[in-house]
């Protein structure tokens, strides 16, 4: 049988359903085999992985996912697409097709009742891009189970996740990612390798799951209402950032001043110059006085 990530073949599938794409979930289908099998080569996928797929839409990444991992589960938001994955991933019996919003998925209780006797969990998905970071952030918050994620996203977010302090693409996004994972842009995708073309290009990020964090918080919450708000205003320092932030906590610049000064960072730099450990030093200062 052919691989379903080709033009001809996903061309066939289409027809056969009369499948309509879905503009507002995302839909731009992989017709590239080639491309697939580097994602896997790089995820190091083997008979020992259980992979977590998000949006399997007519299974061209999960059909190759199944040749190569112990399982695959995959979430489909779409019902139009549940009869058609069950027709082509027919020949895999690795493969569970979970019809639900992704976002409301328990990936624990997922893991526990499908992939437990895997040695490692994955995720690898070709994301609807409309979503990228709530999804990941979700994953991200709900568990540590899964030891690395390979996702195809819009460049632009993708070049967010994984951006160095004082870059252009950092931000309080770049920080969260930062605190669970190691995020490293792994390859740029051509628009040409997806059936409708995305209007935006493409790029594939790989995030390793950190075993330790790089700083101790005991208030992620906190810790990340500090982070965003530093970036409320990308051009205006933090203290004055923070003077917002802190409108209803009725503290005045010349205190949040003293605080950010005790934490040993100069108030008059902007959000974008801060490392993940000098937003930790400010929750430090902060924590006691403020919030
Ligand atoms: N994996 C397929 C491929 O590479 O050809 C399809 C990828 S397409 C970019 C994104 C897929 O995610 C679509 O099948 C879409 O229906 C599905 N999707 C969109 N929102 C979703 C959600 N909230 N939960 C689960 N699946 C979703």
């Amino acid at each position: 049988m052919r691989d379903i990530a080709t033009p001809k073949r996903t061309k066939e599938i289409l027809d056969k359903y009369k499948f309509k794409f879905k503009k507002s979930l995302g839909q731009n289908f992989l017709i590239d085999a080639n491309v697939i099998r580097e994602v896997l080569h790089k995820a190091d996928v083997t008979k020992n992985t259980g992979v977590i797929e998000v949006g399997p839409g007519i299974g061209s990444l999960t059909e190759q996912l199944a040749k190569v991992a112990k399982k695959v589960v995959a979430f489909e938001i779409d019902q139009r697409l549940i009869p058609v994955l069950a027709d082509t991933l027919s020949p895999y019996d690795n493969v569970t097709v979970i019809h639900k919003d992704v976002l409301e998925a328990n990936i624990e209780e997922t893991i526990k009742e499908h992939l437990s006797d895997c040695d490692e969990i994955v995720v690898v998905a070709n994301l609807p891009y409309y979503i990228t970071t709530p999804i990941l952030m979700n994953f991200l918050e709900q568990t540590t189970s899964i030891s690395r994620y390979y996702t195809m996203m819009q460049k632009e977010v993708g070049e967010r996740l994984s951006a160095q302090p004082g870059s252009k693409s950092y931000g309080s996004l770049s920080i969260a990612i930062n605190y669970y994972t190691e995020a490293k842009v792994v390859q740029h995708v051509p628009k040409t390798v997806f059936m409708p073309p995305p209007n935006v290009d493409s790029i594939i990020v790989e995030l390793k799951t950190r075993k330790e964090k790089p700083v101790e918080v005991e208030d992620e919450k906190t810790f990340f209402k500090l982070t965003r708000g530093a970036f409320v205003q990308r051009r205006k320092t933090i203290v004055n950032n923070y003077q917002s932030l802190f409108v209803d906590g009725k503290k005045k610049k010349a205190e949040i001043t003293e605080m950010i000064e005790k934490a040993g960072i100069d108030p008059r730099r902007r959000g974008e110059s801060l490392s993940i450990e000098e937003y930790k030093q400010i929750y430090d200062a902060l924590e006691e006085t403020v919030l």
